[in-house]
Parts: structure tokens; sequence; C-alpha cells
């Protein structure tokens, strides 16, 4: 392997904007250009994320075990969990849609907590886990981050499928709640990360692998 230089932005004196991406010197204590204030690594932004994961983790529970859809059909009403749901799709064999939401509402939310909390967990308690494994969870958060939108489109297809008869009502249940915050909750998480952080602990500790 070669040789890598190990040079940062904070070694040459450099601080990131990280609102605008402008490169300031670190002894400026707001950004040049934005007037953002400055900081070369945010602490805090461990602990903000690992709040609005845990969050997430946990109302991924009443998500799951409450009804997300009351249907009325003919006056009949029947209340559907996401897993039921699934299961009544793929006994009237709509299985593209049953696909479909099971991509969105349990693999998506699922791999995208499993994945943020591997690299929460590398970088708070510096586990022993191998580069690879570590960029591989990266890539898939990354990979995940475009599919979110998933849960809309899964929406827009109940609501047109919905709208064609006369006699049948759909309303979103408690559980409706609980999923669009794992969503939002996720989103902010991955968002809030400083991922310099992660950088840094890739750059230090087990720099063979
Ligand atoms: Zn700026």
């Amino acid at each position: 392997m070669t040789k890598r230089n190990r040079n940062t932005g904070m070694t040459l004196g450099l601080c990131l904007c990280t609102r605008c991406r402008k490169m300031n010197s670190k002894s400026q204590s707001h950004c040049l250009r934005c007037d953002s204030p400055l900081h070369t690594r945010d602490d805090t932004s461990l602990q903000k994320s690992w709040a609005l994961l845990i969050t997430a983790a946990i109302l991924l529970v009443p998500a799951n075990i409450y009804p997300i859809s009351m249907i009325t059909n003919q006056g009949k009403v029947t209340y559907d969990t996401i897993f039921s749901g699934i299961a009544h799709l793929v006994h009237t064999d709509m299985i593209p849609i049953a696909i479909i939401l099971f991509v969105a509402s349990i693999l998506v939310p699922v791999m995208k907590i499993v994945g943020l909390t591997i690299y929460l967990i590398a970088i708070s308690f510096e586990l022993p886990i191998s580069k690879k494994y570590l960029m591989a969870g990266f890539h898939i958060i990354e990979w995940i981050g475009r599919w979110s939108m998933l849960d809309l489109f899964v929406i827009s297809i109940t609501v047109a499928l919905v709208n064609m008869g006369q006699l049948l009502d759909v309303k979103p249940a408690p559980a409706a709640t609980a999923f669009a915050l794992v969503i939002l909750l996720t989103q902010m998480a991955a968002h809030v990360l400083d991922t310099r952080l992660l950088w840094d602990r890739l750059e230090v500790k087990n720099d063979g692998n």
C-alpha cells in the first residue's frame, strides 16, 4: 500500500464552513462568506445524532405494532398494520406493490437505523471495526438516502387507488404518525452528524486495513 499523505485541513490551519463549504482560516471565528460560526469539529453532533437515532429506533416499535391505516369498505371498518397490509397485498396477488411497501416501510428504515448505529458506535466507542466495514455502512446509508422518497411514492399510489372506488375510504391510523417521525428523525440523525469525526477515526485507527 502506498504511503498516504496525512495532511488534513486541521493540520494546515484551515476550517471548512459546513453551511457554504468555503475554506476559512482556523483563526476565524465566523465564515468570511456567510458569517456562520466555524468549528473544526462539532463534538456535540454525536450526542444529537445518538438522541435522534435512539428516539427513531423506539418509535419503530409503535409504528409496526399499531395499525397504520383504517379502511372503510361499504360500511365495514378494517385496521391494518404495516405487516398485515403487506400480507394482504401478497394474498390478493399484488406482489409488486407488496415489494415496494416492504422496501419503503420496513427495509429502508431498519437498514438506515442499523447503518447509522454502526458508524455512531464506531465514532463513540472506537470499536475495532475494520475500515472496510465502516465504509460499507457509510455507503449503505448514502445509497438509502435517495430512496427515502419511496414512502411518498407509496402514499401517492394508495391515494390514486382509493380515489377510484366510490364506497372506499382510507384514513391514516396512529402508527402513521410514528412512522413519519421514524423517517424524519433518521434523516435528521444523519444530517446533524459531523462526518469529519468519522474521517478522523478512519485516519488514526487501523490505518493498515
Ligand atoms: Zn460559510
